[in-house]
Parts: structure tokens; sequence; C-alpha cells
């Protein structure tokens, strides 16, 4: 059974598409022109082009609000737009994090200033955004986290290290979780800090993962003197905002099933091709496989319809983030067993390393079945 998309849904997709059809040229599409971490100046420039032909279309970030730029769309319509993205093979922007993660923290809890200095530079792709949460010492029990701001005069004075910062090689705004009162409780006395990461003092040392790539980073910060505007939220409330941001990120898993059906589709080709399709065991993992990535559509739909229903995004979206992370891994098993040697290189080489990363990036497997322990089993907080 299809998802029914309503009328309104299906006339914004009509709308987006011909609007695609008439600027998604060549020069944006293709092998090669796509976001990656390991842009140099020209694609960085390029797809900086892109994001602002989207962004003076408003198709930059249509789930903000209108007055930043935005278009106010609600999740169907945000559906629609990756589809139509997906569809047509367009570049996203230059801001994955910050117009999903970072903007709604600013939107929710920044000043009039913050807002009108920061979003509209982040919308055109003018600022890249990068997120300073993880500690060497502070993942999972984020609220152990050791980098301290103490305020002198009209400063804050940050030192420590942050680590596993995407894009932090290529941001020059950080959103930066510190501790301003180490004598409280440790979810209290934590801030929020947007750092301008051309401040003195701030060192970015990338981490080169096992694909070769440069995904993320180590940041330190050394007597990094930040102007107390910087403050996004109340003093020592951090923990509020940082939730703001999470919330956001887990928001986004609707789309989940996009990428993981259409790397299903291309192996039960290739599958083909090389004639393994025909073999019986073989045959059992990919429709094994097949069911995986049906699953995550209709948990997605799920969630879709519960959203349109007037339902917050719950433990749908844990779900859905624990069903393709598990998929994706198990698509790259499947994968070597039926290409064989052929699956160690080129995309599916990649591919394949770089999979194990998705059980932990933004919330682990094993902390997601505890939330879900507890919010859909009704079992009692771990110890
Ligand atoms: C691709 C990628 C991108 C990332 N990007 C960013 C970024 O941009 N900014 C940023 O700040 N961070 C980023 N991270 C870091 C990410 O948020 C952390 O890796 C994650 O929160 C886990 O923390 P940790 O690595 O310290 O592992 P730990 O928290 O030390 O966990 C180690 C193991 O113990 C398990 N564990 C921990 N606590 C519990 C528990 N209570 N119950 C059961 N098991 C538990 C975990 O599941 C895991 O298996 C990224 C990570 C990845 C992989």
């Amino acid at each position: 059974m299809d998802f029914t998309y309503p009328p309104e849904a299906e006339a914004f997709r009509a709308e987006f598409r011909a609007w695609l059809d008439d600027h998604l040229t060549d020069e944006y599409r293709g092998e090669g022109l796509g976001f990656s971490m390991e842009m140099g100046p020209d694609r960085i420039a390029k797809l900086r082009e892109w994001n602002r032909l989207l962004a003076d279309a408003r198709y930059a970030a249509i789930a903000w609000p209108e007055e930043y730029g935005g278009r106010g769309a609600g999740i169907i319509e945000q559906v629609v737009f990756a589809e139509e993205m997906h569809r047509s093979g367009a570049p996203g922007t230059l801001n994955p994090l910050g117009l999903s993660n970072i903007a709604p923290a600013i939107i929710a809890h920044g000043t009039d200033e913050q807002r009108q200095a920061l979003l509209p530079r982040m919308l055109r792709g003018e600022d890249i955004w990068c997120q300073g949460f993880s500690e060497p010492d502070a993942g999972s029990d984020l609220a152990s986290l050791k980098t301290t701001a103490l305020l002198d005069g009209d400063h804050f004075v940050v030192n420590g290290q942050k680590t596993w910062n995407t894009l932090g090689h290529l941001a020059n705004w950080c959103e930066l979780l510190v501790r301003t009162d180490p004598d409280a409780p440790k979810h209290k006395g934590i801030s929020c800090l947007l750092v301008d990461m051309t401040l003195p003092g701030v060192e970015v040392r990338p981490l080169v993962t096992i694909t070769g790539e440069r995904e993320f980073n180590e940041i330190f910060f050394t007597e990094v003197r930040v102007p107390k505007a910087a403050l996004l939220g109340p003093l020592h409330e951090g923990w509020g905002v940082a939730m703001t941001t999470l919330a956001y990120e887990r928001g986004t898993v609707a789309n989940l099933h996009l990428g993981l059906r259409a790397k299903i589709r291309r192996l039960l080709d290739e599958a083909v091709d090389a004639g393994a399709a025909r073999d019986p065991v073989l045959r059992q993992e990919l429709a094994r496989i097949y069911l995986e990535g049906e699953l995550l559509k209709l948990v997605s739909e799920r969630a879709i319809s519960g959203a349109m229903h007037g339902r917050e995004l719950g433990p749908e979206s844990s779900i859905a983030k624990l069903v393709w992370s598990e998929a994706e891994q198990h698509l790259g098993e499947v994968a070597g067993d039926v290409l064989g040697a052929d699956a160690n290189t080129g995309t599916w080489g990649r591919d394949r390393v770089y999979m194990r990363a998705l059980t932990i990036a933004g919330g682990t497997t094993q902390v997601n079945k505890n939330v879900l322990a507890m919010r859909i089993l009704g079992l009692p907080r771990a110890t």
C-alpha cells in the first residue's frame, strides 16, 4: 500500500519540481559535485552558488519560519521536499547541521540580534556551522562535559577540548556546550555559546576516519575570549538549549529510507548482473534486506502520519534511527556476500566501512534502546 499525501503536499511537489527543472542545471548536479567532507574551495564555491539559489527561492530551509527565509513548512512538505531533492539528484546546502539542528535552537532561545546576525548568513551558506558537544569523556553521558567558560568582564574565557565535530574543518562557527558553573549538579551549570571559530586560541585538528576521509575533528580551546553576547539562552541553562538541538536532529529521520532503499535497489540489480541472484541462500539474504528497507519506510510513514494528526515526533524517531542504522550495516554484510571482493572497493568499499559509524552517531544503538525501553515498554530507568 502506498502512502497517500494530501493535495496541498502534491501541489507543493509540483511547484518545487518545476523550480528544480528550471534551476538544477548540470553544473550543480552529477558525480563529484555534491556535498562532501573533503570539499576543496572550487566545490565549496559551486555549492555556495547553488545554496544561494535555494535560499533566494526560500527552498534552503523550508521548515524555518517565513520571517527568517523559510516557509514554515510542516512535516509532510519536508518529506516531499526530501523526496524531490533525492529524485532529482540535487546537492543539499552547505549547512546540514546548521539549518536542521542549530538554527532551531537559535530561533527558540536566541536574542533578536543573534537571529538577525547569524541566520541569514547560515541560510545562504555564507557561514558553515558545526556542533561542539561531545568530549573525549562525554558522549552518551553528555552532561559530564568539562570544557569551561568562566566570565571575565564582558567575555567568557573558554578552555577545553571537543571531539568528533562533523564539518569542524570547514566551519567558521560552532554551537558550543560549556560548563559555566563547576559547582552545580552536572545537568545544571552548562551554557551554550555561539563561537566564532576564527578567534585566537581555537585550534581544529582533523581526524582521518577508516574511509580515509576527514569527516570530523577535534577542537581545542585555549584561553579563548568569547564575547558575552555569544551566550545562547540563559546562563547555566544550556542543557535545555542542547535538548532543542538534539530534538531536531532526531526529527530528520523520516527521510532515511530514501537513501537506504536506493542502495538496496542498486544491490539487487548488481546481484542479477553478477549471477548471484540465482543462488538460493543469497536470494534469502537479498529478500531479508529488501524487507528491512520496506519496514523502515513503514516506520517513517507511521511517524509522518502521526505528525499529520498532531502527534509529536517521539519514539518513532528513535525506532527509525535504530532500524535504519542496523539495516545499513546488514546491507554492507549482504553486499559482501553477494558481490565478493568487488564489494571491497569503490562506493561499496567506502560505504561498507562508513556504515559502522551509523549505530554511534546521533545517539548510540544501546542508548536508543534504553530510551525505547522506558518510553514504549514502560520499563523503569536503567541503573
Ligand atoms: C559520524 C559521527 C559524527 C558525529 N558528529 C558529532 C558532532 O558533529 N558533534 C558532536 O559533538 N559529536 C558528534 N559525534 C559524537 C557522538 O555524538 C558520540 O560518538 C555519541 O554520543 C557516543 O558517545 P561516545 O563516542 O563518547 O561513546 P560512549 O558514550 O563512551 O559509549 C561507548 C559505548 O558504551 C555504550 N553506552 C554508553 N552509555 C550507555 C548506557 N547508559 N547504557 C547502555 N550502553 C551505554 C554506548 O552505546 C557505546 O557502545 C559524532 C559521532 C559520529 C560517529
